[in-house]
């Protein structure tokens, strides 16, 4: 399954994943990242601010729901603030490997767009999605990804 290969601790050092304003992943070595904190994202080449952890079980693993054929959601967040926003793990139409983070709606004030969870499971979100890298595009219904 995409994005299970991420890990947050090996050894006594601690990696944190963490999904950045523009839709890619880092990895951030201990101390954790504070909100708004900035990384160098090396896909875009310029620095990017923190959305959140992508949040993983105790064996390591992200926690992520599968959507279909190579399509898989992950969320993210803070410490007691779990599920702020996912990533959406997709295929390009080329099948390279991409990512998009989406924040959701938490009546915040926020300079970005928004997607509201109308149910974690079988997890369906609105408006649909559309990456910002590749273009692909379509929604999240009943646990299952459409294109559109
Ligand atoms: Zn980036
Ligand atoms: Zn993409």
């Amino acid at each position: 399954m995409i994005g299970q290969q991420w890990e947050t601790a090996t050894g006594r050092v601690k990696r944190f994943i963490v999904a950045l304003d523009c839709g890619h992943l880092a990895v951030y070595i201990a101390p954790p990242p504070e909100r708004d904190d900035i990384m160098f994202c090396q896909a875009c080449d310029v620095y990017q601010a923190v959305l959140g952890f992508v949040q993983v079980r105790k064996n390591g693993q992200s926690k992520t729901v599968n959507l279909g054929p190579a399509v898989a959601a992950s969320f993210f967040g803070w410490t007691g603030r779990p599920n702020l926003g996912l990533i959406l793990w997709h295929a390009t139409s080329g099948q390279v490997p991409c990512q998009a983070s989406f924040l959701f709606d938490w009546g915040q004030r926020s300079h970005h767009r928004l997607w509201c969870v109308q149910w974690f499971v079988p997890l369906t979100v609105t408006p649909d999605l559309s990456c910002p890298h590749c273009g692909c595009s379509g929604r999240i219904h009943s646990g299952r990804w459409f294109p559109g």
